[in-house]
């Protein structure tokens, strides 16, 4: 489903992914864990290409790109394209403030995949209904908790029917009670057979829903392996260490 192979990205004078493999197949949850400044933002944009990889491959679905020296760069309209494919979840929610949460799911199947009305908010308000805000669907962002904010914006992702799901730390601007629903909306859509990679801190929730854990460190992959060994007994020495912290 997603195959990234020497993966390179650069900015300025500091490398910030050396040459990053990584496979994921259909269905898979994939955790991405790691220090502060490692490069899991920048890998998980450079799967949706908001940021340009400067060397390596990356392939999604079927559509595939390389860059650096033999690159076969996407036009504008394959691009597109590609971005539909991957629903990207942000720390923050990025809602549109002006619209209810009705018509922020129904923007995207409007105006990208011009849908017809009626049927953008059939499935808007089915989704909304999925992530358990069926009688929030007239309200504003400003109106909503961050946690009903944050599952409006998975609701928004869900409806460009994307064939993988990106998460980069959607739940580190919570309060911690209001955590718990959004991990859950996660755990439901893992447990539905959505292919995953979701950057996060929570370890508890790595180790439990994803079905590997990916261990980043100055961009390159230290230690990928089966969930609950990486997170239980890691192989490297540099996991143990990060690890450590959440104990
Ligand atoms: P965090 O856990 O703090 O979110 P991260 O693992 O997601 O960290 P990245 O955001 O991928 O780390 O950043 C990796 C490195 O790349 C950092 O040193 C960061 O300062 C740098 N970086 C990221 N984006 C840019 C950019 N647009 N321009 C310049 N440097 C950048
Ligand atoms: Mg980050």
């Amino acid at each position: 489903m997603i195959e990234v192979s020497a993966l390179k990205k650069v900015f300025g004078d500091h490398t910030v992914l050396r040459s990053v493999d990584l496979k994921v197949a259909p269905g898979e949850v994939v955790a991405l864990i790691g220090p502060s400044g490692s490069g899991k933002s920048t890998l998980l944009r450079c799967l949706n290409l908001l940021v340009v990889p400067d060397g390596g491959a990356v392939r999604v679905g079927g559509r595939s790109f390389r860059f650096g020296a033999s690159a076969s760069l996407p036009g504008a309209g394959e691009l597109a394209k590609f971005r539909a494919a991957t629903g990207m979840v942000f720390q923050q929610f990025n809602l549109f403030p002006h619209m209810s949460a009705l018509a922020n799911v129904m923007e995207g199947p409007v105006t990208v995949r011009r849908m017809a009305r009626a049927q953008a908010e059939t499935l808007a308000r089915s989704l909304l209904a999925k992530v358990g805000l069926a009688d929030k669907a007239e309200q504003y962002p400003s109106r909503l908790s961050g946690g009903q904010k944050q599952r409006v914006a998975i609701a928004r992702a869900l409806a460009m029917e994307p064939a993988v799901m990106l998460f980069d730390e959607a739940t580190s601007a919570l309060d911690p009670e209001l955590v718990g629903e959004v991990l859950g909306v996660m755990q439901s859509l893992a447990a539905e057979g959505m292919t995953m990679v979701i950057v996060t801190h929570e370890i508890a929730f790595a180790r439990d829903v994803a079905d590997r854990v990916v261990f980043l460190r100055d961009g390159v992959i230290h230690e990928d392996g089966p969930a609950r060994q990486v997170i239980d007994a890691p192989r490297e020495e540099a996991t143990r260490a990060f690890l450590s912290h959440f104990h």
